[in-house]
């Protein structure tokens, strides 16, 4: 059956607001939510399109990723999609309003996916040109080995709750509809653990600090970011781990400017250098090479060397270096200088009517 259009689903426009989207999913979902249209698979069916439509729709990510390669962009393949709730309650959280249903902390017994982790990593700029294998130090919540995460002591067991059975929940009737509350008698958890276990005192998780080898792709620039699978906080009552995101700073270097790939450096010349013309030598991020200046060079020219910018992040090639150059007149003379610029000065014949200077004071003052 070929897959109907998330935007169409949800009756809303391919320019419709987060707010607008947001609005007719709360609309749909409740108009065809299982507990209010019990046995009806159309209605399953249509709460189950409506939640994958939202799930792509709300996440601006996926969905400029939708727009703009359809449903291959966010791989919505045939396979069961999982919308990732199944109660009203929980279509209730996702509009904030989860606190009308008492807390939210351990409410469910249900497999949950462990939290993803941010770690803000400084680089320095040849480190990024270049590429590096990282070791990062990470805390995070693990598994409690004591317990095997269940949270009760070793060689007991947690007991069902009687309340709910397990599940966690009551039904409560309000008005026309009816919802399911967090049990008072479990907390949500679904268990009673009469002995917690002693060393992650009946959560199941402990926090630990883990060793993560990361490789840095050359080319990387702020806010490029890493993922790496699993890596986050351990999942609750057996649920898979979340994932580690590792957001990437690139420090200022003291040499280089950075543009995407290229980079901008300034090299200071001397009157004569520029005047007759001089082979010159340019720092570039991995050593040095030599730069032809010719006769006659304006201070502020820029030259171009090719290919000693920055790698293309994940492509071929690298961008190129620009280098200004900058006229620096010298502060003390020696008797012999001072001689002889004073004999240039005398036979100095220079017509400056033809040139126009007052862009390059907008320049300096712009
Ligand atoms: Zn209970
Ligand atoms: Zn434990």
């Amino acid at each position: 059956m070929a897959k109907r259009d998330y935007y169409e689903i949800l009756g809303v426009t391919r320019t419709s607001t987060e707010v607008e989207i947001k609005k007719a999913y709360r609309a749909k979902a409740l108009e065809h939510h299982p507990d209010k249209n019990p046995d009806d698979h159309t209605a399953e069916d249509k709460f189950k399109e409506a939640a994958e439509a939202y799930s792509v729709l709300s996440d601006a990510q996926k969905r400029a990723a939708y727009d703009r390669f359809g449903h291959q962009g966010v791989g919505a393949g045939s396979a069961g999609f999982d919308p990732g709730f199944s109660n009203i309650e929980d279509i209730f959280d996702i509009f904030g309003f989860g606190d009308m249903f008492g807390q939210r902390e351990g409410r469910r017994t249900t497999v949950q996916r462990g939290s993803d982790l941010r770690y803000d990593l400084e680089i320095s700029l040849e480190d990024a040109a270049t590429g590096k294998d990282e070791k990062l130090r990470i805390p995070r919540l693990e598994k409690c080995e004591e317990c095997s995460g269940s949270g009760a002591e070793k060689g007991t067991t947690a007991e069902t709750c009687i309340t709910c059975g397990g599940s966690g929940q009551t039904r409560y009737q309000q008005g026309f509809f009816s919802v399911m509350r967090t049990c008072a008698n479990c907390q949500g958890k679904g268990q009673i653990i009469k002995s917690p276990c002693k060393k992650c005192h009946g959560h199941g998780r402990v926090e630990k600090e883990k060793t993560i080898e990361i490789k840095i792709p050359a080319g990387v620039e702020t806010g490029s970011r890493l993922r790496v699978t699993g890596e986050g906080e351990a999942g609750i009552n057996g649920g898979p781990s979340g994932d580690l995101f590792i957001v990437l700073h690139v420090a200022a270097n003291e040499n280089f400017e950075r543009q995407g790939a290229d980079l901008y450096s300034v090299v200071p010349v001397t009157f004569a250098q520029a005047a007759l013309g001089a082979e010159i030598k340019v720092k570039t991020l991995d050593g040095e090479e030599d730069l032809k200046v010719p006769a006659g060079t304006q201070t502020g020219t820029v030259f171009r060397i090719k290919s000693h910018g920055m790698p293309n992040l994940g492509g071929r090639g690298k961008g190129d270096l620009f280098v200004a150059v900058t006229l620096v007149t010298p502060k003390t003379l020696t008797k012999e200088q001072r001689k002889l610029l004073e004999q240039l000065a005398e036979i100095e014949d220079v017509d400056f009517s033809d040139e126009s200077f007052i862009d390059k004071v907008r320049n300096i003052f712009g």
